[in-house]
């Protein structure tokens, strides 16, 4: 059972401390409390669990400090939608916002190579309207021999750089808990020129521990890939481990299942699943479709058949994009048969747009059909 308590409510008022002292004394009862920092105003929810199903919401509702009183399910507990359908989704990262509602392109280095691709990345980025980017520092491959990422080394020049062309965010795997401390450290020295989203990789999905030590740092949101051989209620299982520690600050993303079946493609597309996540939970959805399509390849109608596999995550209402670019991929010491480059740029932001204001105008058909 969920508590959902008045906006702002003070932790050291009167109203608070009553409504504390009914639920510690639930018998078979354990409380846990979770405080959400929006931009406006803070809410503060309280989890029971145990022996919840005898508790009568009217008696919780009549306490001072509780606005309302949410049945949940066992799934999901903290990042799920449940009975409920006024609970906000998603949260405010370095001035922008990233919710079921809102949109962004996160386009940038599979992984950053040397200061120069870095700086041609970004100031297209900026040319073209962009606050976001990627950039891979560490990187899990499959070969132990091929080239692992810079690390630590090249965030001071990746931050530099995001900071000189107004770079907000930008989402970067880690792939052990010291790189929280490692980016941000740099982040700290380097005067705080931008903002991380910390990447969880599909091979990483269900790595418990990683997965519990970002989730107690509330400092950077996380963004969460989908386990490329996992279920997809195993996956959201993972995302909830990142709230149930404390950070609920997490965006979901489709990259794709490991099967034949997707074949030529690398992975088979799952953006079909991009509403799917938006009923059961209240995280945003981001699709990847460069290590989902993994390819360079142009359709027939002169479509790139990444931006067509962007276009349908689009239109179904993704909230993120994140998309591989480099400015020469034959130099790209990772995934470059698959970056977009810098002439796609504005064409696929163009697109992506056009996909966006499509499906905000089919929202509008269905609401009216209501
Ligand atoms: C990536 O985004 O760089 C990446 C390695 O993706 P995935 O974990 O989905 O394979
Ligand atoms: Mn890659």
């Amino acid at each position: 059972m969920l508590i959902i308590l008045h906006p702002d409510t003070d932790i050291s008022s009167e109203a608070y401390r009553e409504t504390l002292n009914f639920i510690d004394a639930l018998p078979g009862v354990s409380s846990k409390v979770h405080e959400i920092q929006g931009q406006q105003q803070k809410l503060t929810e309280i989890y029971l669990l145990g022996d919840t199903k005898k508790l009568n919401a009217e008696e919780l509702e009549a306490l001072p400090a509780v606005e309302r009183v949410v049945r949940i399910s066992e799934e999901y507990r903290i990042l799920g939608r449940h009975a409920d359908s006024k609970r906000t989704t998603g949260f405010h990262y370095n001035g922008l916002t990233f919710d079921q509602d809102s949109f962004h392109v996160f386009a940038g280095l599979c992984a950053v190579d040397n200061p120069t691709h870095v700086e041609e990345m970004m100031r297209a980025l900026k040319e073209n309207g962009q606050q976001c980017t990627r950039m891979g520092a560490y990187k899990p491959r499959t070969n132990p021999y091929t080239f692992q990422g810079h690390g630590k080394d090249c965030l001071p020049y990746v931050f530099e750089l995001a900071g000189k062309y107004d770079i907000k965010v930008i989402a970067m795997e880690i792939t052990h808990e010291s790189h929280i401390e490692e980016i941000d450290e740099c982040l700290e020295k380097t005067g705080r020129p931008t903002g991380v989203m910390l990447q969880i990789g599909t091979r990483n999905t269900q790595n418990f521990e990683l997965l519990k030590a970002i989730g107690r740092q509330k400092e950077y949101p996380a963004l969460l890939k989908r386990g490329f051989g996992i279920s997809l209620n195993e996956s959201l299982n993972a995302a909830e481990y990142l709230a149930s520690e404390g950070n609920a600050n997490v965006v979901f993303c489709l990259r794709g299942m490991k099967t034949d079946g997707g074949a030529p493609h690398r992975n088979l597309v799952d953006f079909a699943h991009v509403p799917v996540i938006k009923r059961l939970t209240r995280m945003p959805v981001c699709v990847d479709p460069s290590h989902s399509v993994g390819n360079h390849e142009r359709a027939p109608d002169g479509i790139l058949e990444v931006t067509h596999a962007t276009a349908q995550g689009i239109i179904a209402g993704a909230n993120m994009v994140l998309v591989d670019f480099h400015p020469h991929p034959s130099k790209a010491l990772v995934d470059g048969p698959q970056a977009l480059t810098m002439p796609d740029l504005p064409a696929f932001l163009e697109d992506a747009n056009l996909c966006r204001e499509t499906y905000l105008k089919r929202q509008t058909i269905y609401k009216k059909a209501k």
